[in-house]
């Protein structure tokens, strides 16, 4: 009785270890986006401070007309008023940020639905030029138009295609950075690629990459997260990912998706 109460007691503690461990599994997963979206946030305040800055001026330009001598002389009434006009348009360019940025930041989205893969790759080349913008790296695009769509969930892939974007922006050192973005069709998936033009990675480490907390940044800067999630979510997809890197030339990373059967 004594040994299968043990066992029982045992076997318990294992469940709860198993449960334990897959919940901290859940918040370093939380953690690692938490990372990437503060590093998006630096980058969005960045960018939203030029038109906070131009619409703040512009307010004030107001201010003082109204103040003036004549605020209504047709020449003060037509300054107020493209005053006006350069706020709402700066106003409508920080809302189109933050409303990345939240797309980004919100609970992934895993329904599945129809993906179109080309305009996808455009948005997300768009978003990541702001951050490739300040490290001079250049992102193209080289688009298939016989790549396919896939039944997918958009906000997943985003995050892969960001989270390699972002890796390869991290690893060009020098001048002249180039991140590409690709699309073609692969037998019965899409495939997309991103390459870089940055170090490469040593072929010692190589394999290691795709696990979780593998990191060769410093600390505070990787949580060696990125990879192994893009690596889960595919598998999750029916899909997969690979590498290829040659060191001193940089490194390849393909993205494989299924494409709906049919197709
Ligand atoms: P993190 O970016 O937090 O380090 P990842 O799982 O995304 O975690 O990446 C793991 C490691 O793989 C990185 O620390 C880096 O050494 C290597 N790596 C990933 N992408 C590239 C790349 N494009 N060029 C060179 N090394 C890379």
């Amino acid at each position: 009785a004594t040994a299968l109460a043990l066992a029982r007691r045992t076997e318990q503690r294992l469940l709860k270890a198993d449960r334990e461990q897959q919940q901290m599994q859940q918040r370093l997963m939380e953690a690692g986006k938490l990372a990437a979206i503060g590093e998006l946030a630096a980058g969005v305040a960045h960018e939203i401070n030029n038109p906070l800055a131009i619409m703040m001026e512009n307010a004030g330009w107001i201010q003082d007309l109204l103040k003036s001598d004549d605020p209504h002389s047709q020449e003060n009434t037509e300054e107020i008023f493209s005053s006006l006009q350069t706020i709402a348009t700066q106003g409508h360019r920080c809302r189109e940020i933050t409303h990345k940025l939240l797309s980004f930041a919100r609970k992934p989205d895993t329904t599945t639905k129809a993906v179109r893969i080309n305009p996808l790759l455009e948005d997300i080349a768009g978003f990541a030029r702001q951050k490739a913008k300040y490290r001079n790296v250049e992102i193209r695009l080289n688009l298939d138009p016989q790549a396919g769509d896939v039944e997918s969930s958009s906000t997943e892939i985003q995050q892969i295609i960001l989270n390699l974007i972002n890796n390869a922006i991290d690893a060009i050192e020098k001048e002249g950075g180039l991140v590409q973005l690709r699309s073609t069709r692969e037998e019965n998936f899409v495939r997309i690629d991103v390459e870089d033009n940055g170090p490469g990675i040593p072929g010692d480490i190589l394999p290691n990459i795709f696990e979780p907390f593998f990191t060769t940044k410093a600390a505070g800067k990787g949580t060696g997260l990125g990879l192994s999630i893009c690596r889960d979510i595919l598998a999750r997809m029916g899909g997969s990912i690979s590498v290829e890197s040659v060191l001193g030339q940089g490194s390849v990373f393909h993205v494989r998706l299924p494409l709906p059967p049919g197709t």
